[in-house]
C-alpha cells in the first residue's frame, strides 16, 4: 500500500514538471526545456544574411528582418521575453520595428506581442486571428491558461489578416505569406523572404520530432502531411527557419518532414482499418528507420496525435 502511495506521489510529481515543461518549451519541442528568465542576454541572435536573423529562446524561434523602413518580427515567444526582443533588436539596428507576423495562436509564439508599441501593425493568418483573442488550450500538451490579450484588453491582437496569400514590400524588402491548408493548427502562416531565399515554417515544422496535432486550435492530423508537402514545394529557398529547431535546415528537411508525418497518419489509418486501438499505435510507434536524426517519440505525445487522426477518419 505504502508502495503505491509513493508511486503514485511519483508520478504526480513527474506530472508537474512535464507541465513545467511544457510552460518552457512546448509545441513537440522533444523534451522538457529549462525555465529561463526573460532577458536579452538569454536570447541567442543567429545571423542567416546581412539583414535577416533569428533569435533563439524563450519560446519559438524569432525572425528578424531588416527592411529600408523598419523591422519585421515573425513571432514573439512566451510572456516577458517581447522587451528582450526588442533590446536584441536595438543591437542590430536603429531603425523602429514596425511590423509583427504570427505563424499561428500558440503562446510561446504570440505572448510577447502585448510587450511592443500599439504603433506595430500585428499580421497573422485569418484563423490565427480569430482563436488568439481566445487562447485556447493546446490538444495534447499542459498549457499556461492564462490570456495576455485578455489582460491586456486587446492590446497585440492582429488587425491585418490574410486567406491564402499576401505580399508585403517589394524589391530585397519582400515578404510573401502563404496558406496551404490546417497542420499544426487551422491557421499555421508560412513566411518568405524571397530575396534572402529563406522560410520560417511556424511550428508546422518545429523541429525532428512528432508535432503537435493541435485540434482544439483547428489542427488536423489527416491533413498535415499534405499541407507540408505544399510547402516543400515553394521555390527558390535554401534556408528554412523552424518553429523551435536549434539550426535552420533545408527544404529537403521539408519534405522529409512531410513523409514522416505521411508515415504516422498511415501507419494509425492502417491500424484502425485493422481493429486496432489509439493505444496500440501510442505503445508501439517506432520513427521509421529511413528517418535519421528523429527524436524517438513520448507515448503520450503519440497517443494524442494518434486520437486526433483516429477522431478525422469517423
Ligand atoms: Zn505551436
Amino acid at each position: 500500500m505504502k508502495r503505491i502511495i509513493i508511486l503514485g506521489a511519483l508520478l504526480a510529481a513527474g506530472a508537474v514538471c512535464t507541465a513545467l515543461g511544457a510552460r518552457q518549451q512546448p509545441a513537440g519541442q522533444g523534451g522538457p526545456g529549462q525555465p529561463q528568465t526573460p532577458s536579452a542576454s538569454a536570447l541567442q541572435v543567429d545571423k542567416i544574411r546581412d539583414n535577416l536573423f533569428v533569435l533563439r529562446g524563450g519560446g519559438g524561434n524569432t525572425a528578424v528582418f531588416i527592411t529600408a523602413n523598419g523591422v519585421v518580427l515573425v513571432d514573439t515567444k512566451t510572456a516577458g521575453w517581447g522587451k528582450p526582443i526588442i533590446e536584441r533588436v536595438r543591437e542590430l539596428t536603429d531603425k523602429p520595428i514596425t511590423t509583427i507576423i504570427n505563424t499561428h495562436t500558440h503562446y510561446d509564439h504570440v505572448e510577447g506581442n502585448v510587450e511592443f508599441p500599439a504603433a506595430v501593425e500585428v499580421i497573422a493568418h485569418e484563423n490565427a486571428a480569430k482563436l488568439m483573442p481566445e487562447m485556447r488550450p493546446v490538444t495534447g500538451i499542459q498549457t499556461p491558461g492564462r490570456n495576455v490579450f485578455k489582460e491586456n484588453n486587446g492590446r497585440g491582437l492582429p488587425k491585418r489578416t490574410f486567406r491564402d496569400r499576401l505580399t508585403l514590400g517589394s524589391g530585397p524588402d519582400q515578404i510573401e505569406l502563404y496558406y496551404f491548408g490546417r497542420a499544426h493548427t487551422s491557421g499555421d502562416a508560412f513566411v518568405v523572404f524571397p530575396f534572402a531565399r529563406a522560410l520560417h515554417t511556424g511550428d508546422a515544422f518545429p523541429n525532428k520530432g512528432v508535432p503537435i496535432m493541435d485540434a482544439n486550435n483547428g489542427g488536423s492530423g489527416v491533413e498535415y502531411p499534405d499541407t507540408l508537402a505544399k510547402v516543400a514545394a515553394l521555390p527558390n529557398i535554401d534556408v528554412v527557419i523552424t518553429g523551435h529547431n536549434a539550426t535552420t535546415v533545408t527544404m529537403a528537411d521539408v519534405k522529409e518532414y512531410s513523409e514522416f508525418n505521411r508515415a504516422f497518419v498511415e501507419a494509425v489509418r492502417a491500424a484502425k482499418a485493422a481493429g486496432r486501438t489509439v493505444d496500440d499505435v501510442a505503445n508501439s510507434w517506432k520513427v521509421p528507420e529511413r528517418f535519421t536524426g528523429y527524436a524517438q517519440p513520448q507515448a503520450a505525445r503519440l497517443r494524442s496525435n494518434a486520437q486526433v487522426i483516429w477522431d478525422e477518419l469517423k
